[in-house]
């Protein structure tokens, strides 16, 4: 019974294809992150992720290999972020990390690192190495925000790095002009 129970817990807060938190995860942890910041002062930011042009990657090489690279890409950032960040798959082709304790530029440096790890990894077939990219906005919490403010604006600054060129991080105004020049 314990084991159904704690199998049960799993399914319900993880994502099944990449063990990652699932978005229901993930939107409570937002919940409990700005309750933090408004009662201790603690900031957090969040990067919103999503992987450029994967419908190509499904078309070309099957919906199979779209699923490893969706679990590449999870084990990338897991490997990657602290004990204390959270990351998860909000759906689809699209990640949420919630990096606590962080400054803009701290959180623009994470981002952009994650970044670079994910178009340095890559696994072969016969045909070739598939290889993906990604785009993020990343944006730190500020008082005022709900969660769906924050998700809000980090989508936009998301959208920003695609109409920018795919394969970049976005940061709020002040950072936003380095983003479309530091690609690396
Ligand atoms: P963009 O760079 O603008 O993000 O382009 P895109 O092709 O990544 O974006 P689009 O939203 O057009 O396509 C996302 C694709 O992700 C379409 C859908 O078939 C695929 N997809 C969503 N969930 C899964 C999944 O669980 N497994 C696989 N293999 N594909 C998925
Ligand atoms: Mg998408
Ligand atoms: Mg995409």
């Amino acid at each position: 019974i314990t084991q159904k129970i704690k199998e049960l817990e799993k399914m319900a807060l993880l994502d099944p294809l990449t063990e990652l938190a699932n978005r229901r995860y993930i939107e409570l942890n937002i919940q409990t992150k700005l309750d933090e910041m408004r009662r201790y002062g603690k900031p957090f930011g969040i990067l919103f992720v999503d992987i450029d042009h994967f419908k190509n990657i499904n078309d070309f090489y099957g919906h199979e290999i779209g699923d490893k690279v969706l679990t590449m890409v999870a084990n990338t950032f897991m490997k990657n972020v602290r004990a204390s960040d959270i990351v998860g798959r909000w759906g689809g082709e699209e990640f949420i990390a919630i990096i606590p304790n962080i400054n803009e530029a701290q959180l623009y440096f994470t981002a952009n690192k994650l970044r670079v790890l994910v178009e340095q990894s890559g696994f072969s077939l016969n045909s070739g190495i598939v290889q993906v990219t990604v785009s993020i906005g990343a944006t730190l919490a500020l008082l005022k925000d709900t969660a769906e403010t924050l998700l809000e604006r980090a989508d936009k600054l998301l959208y920003y790095s695609k109409a920018n060129g795919r394969n970049r991080v976005s940061i709020d105004q002040s950072m936003i002009q380095d983003s479309l020049h530091a690609k690396n």
